[in-house]
């Protein structure tokens, strides 16, 4: 950031209590779509999964990995669109936590290293309406043209990265501005996540709703980073209706998510 000039920061503008920042894939929807695409119409779920290993073994990069699985995906860019609306689902309470957001002054911030158009096709087509951006933001990769083509035409798309950094999209850019806010005009920072990339940007907030089940928990255990562990939208829209309420404060709920992973109740 070039200026300390926060007063152009967009999700402040309506001075909220809370901001929610929290990933796409896996988090609000069932599945991940990425995924459905490779595994579907793309290389196939063993290559897909060789691919991971090979980052997590520092053989390549995320950034390549990626770009190789989604290359692998054949059909033309709307064709996928339409494929997977069909096929994804939301988490069954995403819409309530997205209705109780709306009428509470909570602006929803997604941070995704998938593609924006099928983030936007996906949420209008599942919710049943196009988000209100004034609430709703959608910070991710774009898709272009591959060698001049057409991106609705067969092999005819790539993805375009948000930035230079190993990810593709660093999601902590978008946070820092508002961790770097004054205390009284710092909201309350949320984050909802369910893989690793979701870990640097976690850091930047108070408390991360780490997803049940998944190695993320572990990480953020060896790290002490403030989290709790989340089944469904329901356990998110609880918890932060009490933080919205003053009932509980994120330390506390952050003591409380420890212990339920010490007692062997995170699904590890
Ligand atoms: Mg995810």
């Amino acid at each position: 950031m070039g200026s300390t000039d926060s007063s152009n920061l967009p999700y402040i503008q309506s001075s909220p209590k809370i901001i929610f920042f929290t990933d796409f894939d896996g988090t609000i929807t069932l599945k991940d779509s990425n995924d459905f695409l490779t595994d579907n119409l793309g290389y196939g779920q063993v290559k897909r999964k060789q691919g991971n290993e090979d980052v997590l073994t520092g053989k390549s990069s995320f950034r390549d990995s990626f770009r190789e699985m989604l290359d692998s995906v054949k059909p033309g860019f709307a064709e996928c669109i339409q494929i997977l609306k069909e096929n994804m689902k939301l988490d069954p309470y995403f819409e309530e936590f997205y209705n109780w957001a709306k009428e509470n002054n909570v602006p929803i911030v997604v941070l995704s290293s998938g593609m924006v158009p099928i983030i936007s096709g996906l949420f209008e087509e599942l919710l049943g309406h196009k988000p209100d951006p004034k609430h709703l933001a959608i910070v991710a990769n774009d898709v272009e043209s591959r060698d001049g083509k057409d991106i609705n035409t067969p092999g005819g798309w790539q993805i375009k990265y948000h930035d230079d950094s190993h990810f593709g999209h660093n999601k902590s850019l978008e946070i820092k501005p508002y961790a770097a806010l004054p205390a009284d005009k710092r909201p309350i920072l949320l984050y909802a996540g369910d893989g690793v990339s979701d870990l640097s940007a976690a850091a930047e907030t108070d408390l991360l709703f780490a997803k049940k089940g998944h190695d993320l928990i572990r990480f953020c255990e060896r790290e002490g980073m403030p989290f709790t562990v989340f089944e469904d939208w329901s356990t998110i829209l609880a918890t932060t209706k009490d933080i919205y309420n003053g009932k509980v404060s994120v330390e506390n709920v952050a003591k409380q998510g420890l212990e339920k992973v010490q007692a062997g109740e995170a699904g590890l």
